[in-house]
């Protein structure tokens, strides 16, 4: 016989104690929280955060427990207009257990029924969508894409303003041929320089090879900016996110949203005194088919098969973000901020106990070292976060110095022309003396 059935001994004492603490947990299926699993010899098994958790908890305070998944598979919720709660609170409400370890969001009405402990995790609403793709899937066209449109028009505007310069130049100029550097050939010619390729013209007077210079600097530029977003491109196939805000979720129709039904998070919309709020839960409401969902995966699955954004708790949030890098979470919002506790009957002796090792595995940091072992990637990383193709097609706000520069470089040029001209002209008057009208005429006959 060992000491734990000897009676009169400690040990004796402690499991006696222990046996008559088998409490009678419910839970909800929820990744990471809590996960059923089959052990080899079929019998059903659950491990998860919440299930780490309650085990350190049941070390802590010398209980045993018996889990059980709560029969509607619901978080709990008042049904209409009566005192019977469903799901989880409900179970607790009727005795069938005597706390609820889930990710359980603590409210107003629910506090009203039962009690809760300190929150274990914090946490707040937040929208969970598909990562969206490209706006145009076309590669006939992606060669464009580096530069925004405004950008390509402008550029061939001060193609045809500078062959026309050049043009003027030459013909004021008597060191260039104006026949040479006609319209069409200056186009010509700037293309070369453009794509760094041979014309087989070449300028002689100082104001075309100026101008020249000045071109070439623009396109030097235009060009490397254009390589840089090009390869961006090829490497993002990321579109801006449609909307930012719940204001702006609202706002647009082509996105579904909802919530877990009957949850905190519905809950939050349906009472919300808020304009923007009470409107996104009037659409909820009125939607066709349901926006609604059971639960968390329920959710996630309708975000990656439909135009649909699921409002759900950060916390969550963050964890299913890990597991699939088609999602993500829109922008940094989080609405209010809440917390997941135990959920127990009201005057529970459990509650300061079990609130007070919550306390201490916080301040321990026991919580978020197992946190961390659920929130891990289990994928290979994602890609870094990358800027969007309206980020990186350049604007014209990006290159506005370059066509000034441009612009300038012209005026400039064709300044020089105009002084280069003025300074031909002296030359040749004084090197030329005038003739007269008689040695004018002799050389007419002459010829
Ligand atoms: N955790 C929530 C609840 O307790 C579920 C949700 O609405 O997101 O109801």
């Amino acid at each position: 016989m060992n000491a734990r059935s000897t009676p009169g001994t400690h040990e004796h004492f402690q499991t006696s104690i222990r046996e008559s603490r088998t409490l009678k947990v419910t839970s909800i299926l929820e990744r990471p929280y809590v996960i059923e699993k089959f052990s080899p010899n079929g019998k059903t098994i659950y491990e998860g955060f919440c299930v780490d958790l309650l085990d350190k908890l049941a070390e802590m305070l010398h209980f045993d427990y018996q889990l059980k998944i709560v029969k509607d598979n619901k978080y709990g919720e008042q049904i209409n207009g009566t005192d019977q709660w469903d799901g989880m609170i409900g179970e607790i409400l009727r005795g069938d257990a005597d706390m609820a370890v889930a990710p359980i969001t603590v409210t107003a009405t629910r506090l009203e029924v039962i009690d809760f402990t300190d929150p274990f995790l914090q946490l707040g609403i937040s929208m969970l969508m598909r990562q969206p793709g490209h706006k145009s899937t076309s590669s006939l066209t992606r060669f464009l894409y580096p530069l925004s449109e405004s950008v390509w028009i402008y550029s061939l505007i001060a193609t045809v303003l500078t062959s026309l310069i050049v043009n003027l130049a030459a013909v004021f100029s008597q060191k260039e041929s104006a026949a040479e550097f006609n319209v069409l050939n200056s186009v010509w010619y700037l293309v070369c320089i453009s794509l760094r390729a041979g014309s087989g013209y070449n300028c002689q007077a100082g104001a075309t090879r100026f101008i020249s210079t000045v071109w070439f600097t623009f396109t030097l530029i235009l060009i490397a900016q254009y390589t840089a977003n090009f390869a961006a491109l090829l490497t993002i196939d990321r579109k801006s996110m449609p909307f930012h805000s719940f204001e702006e979720l609202g706002n647009q129709s082509d996105y579904n949203f909802g919530a877990i039904l009957g949850g905190s998070t519905m809950q939050f919309f349906k009472y919300s005194r808020i304009e923007t709020f009470s409107r996104l839960w009037e659409r909820m409401q009125s939607a066709s088919p349901s926006v609604f969902v059971k639960t968390n995966h329920e959710g996630v699955q309708k975000v990656l098969a439909e135009k649909y954004v699921f409002l759900m708790e950060s916390a969550t949030l963050d964890y299913q973000v890990t597991q699939n890098c088609n999602l993500t979470r829109v922008g940094n919002v989080v609405l209010g901020s809440n917390g997941y506790s135990i959920g127990l009957p009201k005057g529970s002796k459990w509650r300061e106990k079990l609130t007070r090792q919550i306390l201490d595995l916080n301040e321990k940091g026991i919580i978020l070292m197992l946190k961390n072992n659920w929130w891990k990637k289990t994928q290979t990383e994602c890609e870094e976060a990358l800027p969007s193709d309206n980020q990186i097609a350049l604007g014209m706000e990006n290159v506005y110095g370059l066509f000034l520069l441009l612009a300038l470089g012209i005026g400039i040029g064709f300044l020089i022309s105009v002084l280069e001209n003025a300074y031909f002209v002296m030359l040749s008057k004084k090197k030329v003396p005038k003739k007269t009208k008689l040695e004018i005429s002799v050389i007419c006959e002459d010829a």
